[in-house]
């Protein structure tokens, strides 16, 4: 099995089943993903069999309690998402979507009659879910949404367009945001429903390997039981994306560390200038920088994921994180894949992916400038959204 990028041994602050945990997906991935994986990429696919397998194992959903759910740390969860990374984002995508962005809203403001319907099926992978806040016109801003649900007599009639939506085409079960009586609202609309379509994006250069669409509702009748009762107004799905983007502070590291890796195997090998490359000064001042940056993004993760365990993060916690790893992990792929000359661009080795899948990472869940913006407003006391 290919060795952790550990340099200051923080495999010591995990416990026993931390580590075995870890060393459970890491395995999965190796043997089960990893194989197949750039078939999926080249043909802009995701392998369904594999996501669902995540729920065999018991990680979909792990972080909660109850209804078919492991009852995982978050710390647990970050380590997960770090390994799934490590193999492509796509996979740890899909498992932020069903677990942080799909579980966690009916967990947490569903009625226990939702809760018993849905979120067994979504935690053993047998039903899969899709989150749509964002639209065509109304991404950073999701306050702004168009999307409106209007109560008829037992039903909410839902009209609008939910863009760029992981998993949209796949799904069987969408956890969709709407306007409703001057409030945001939360809505769970199964496949099927008359009314509801969806369409998926093609032509992507970034995230291949995970399926993307749009939600698209045409005086979509739903029973009016579909509605999450308690998810009350946008800090409802904005909390969602903050459960999500933990995992994604986690998983940068895992796709830099995987490109760090690629890095360091291929330039020991490779020789040009009858030496190996990696005994240039100017290829070891790379690699000691992108080792610098994920030993860095490691510790912060392994704090984060105490603190969140304890109760003691606050949402600009993880927004420092996305902020700092995400963008630090885009870089290190770019450098990886310069690294590998002409061998870089190819499927062959995983820097070019990873760093093409970053770009979608430093834009979902809160783009870079967002989060440097919701950081920005903590420690000066001015909002500069608008
Ligand atoms: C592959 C992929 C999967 C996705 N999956 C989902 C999903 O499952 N569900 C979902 O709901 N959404 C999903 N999204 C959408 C994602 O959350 C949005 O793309 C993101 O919120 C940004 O919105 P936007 O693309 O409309 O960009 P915009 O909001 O139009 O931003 C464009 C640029 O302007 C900048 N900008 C915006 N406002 C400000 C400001 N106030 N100050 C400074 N700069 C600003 C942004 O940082 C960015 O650089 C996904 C996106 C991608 C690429």
């Amino acid at each position: 099995m290919p060795e952790y990028t550990d340099f200051y041994r923080l495999r010591d602050e995990l416990s026993e089943e931390e580590h075995r945990l870890r060393e459970m997906v890491r395995a999965f991935v190796v043997q089960k993903y990893l194989p197949i994986l750039a078939e999926h990429y080249e043909a802009g696919s995701f392998p369904l069999e594999i996501g669902r397998e995540l729920g065999k194992l018991g990680l979909l959903g792990m972080k909660y309690e109850g209804y078919g759910c492991a009852g995982a740390t978050s710390t647990d969860y970050g380590l997960v998402c770090e390994q799934l990374e490590w193999a492509d984002s796509g996979l740890r995508s899909f498992m932020s979507v069903q677990t942080s962005l799909v579980i966690h809203p009916i967990h947490t403001w569903g009625s226990e009659e939702q809760k018993r319907r849905y979120i067994p099926k979504l935690a053993s992978g047998e039903l899969i879910g899709c989150y749509g806040l964002t639209e065509p016109d109304h991404g950073s801003d999701p306050g702004a949404m168009i999307t409106r649900a209007v109560r008829d007599g037992g039903h909410y009639v839902l009209s609008g367009a939910k863009m760029w939506i992981t998993n949209a085409t796949i799904a069987d079960l969408a956890v969709v945001w709407a306007k409703c009586d001057d409030t945001v609202a939360g809505f769970l609309v199964e496949r099927g429903t008359p009314g509801f379509t969806t369409v998926e994006t093609k032509g992507k250069l970034s995230l291949r390997a995970s399926v993307t669409g749009e939600l698209v509702f045409d005086e979509c009748r739903i029973p009016a039981a579909n509605r999450l009762p308690d998810a009350a107004g946008l800090r409802a799905p904005l909390s969602c994306l903050n459960e999500a983007r933990f995992g994604i502070c986690w998983g940068a590291m895992g796709a830099a560390a995987a490109c760090y890796e690629s890095a360091l195997a291929y330039t020991r090998e490779r020789t040009q200038f009858e030496r190996p490359i990696a005994s240039f000064q100017l290829t070891q001042e790379k690699l000691v920088w992108m080792l610098a940056e994920i030993t860095a993004g490691q510790l912060l993760n392994l704090r984060l994921g105490r603190m969140k365990d304890a109760g003691r993060t606050q949402h600009w916690h993880v927004s420092l994180a996305k902020y700092k790893n995400v963008s630090a992990a885009l870089e290190i792929a770019r450098a990886a894949r310069g690294l590998h000359g002409a061998s870089g661009i190819t499927l062959e080795y995983p820097p070019l992916r990873h760093a093409a899948n970053l770009e979608s990472v430093l834009t979902y869940e809160g783009t870079h400038e967002i989060h440097a913006l919701v950081v920005g407003r903590q420690i000066t006391g001015e909002d500069a959204f608008r």
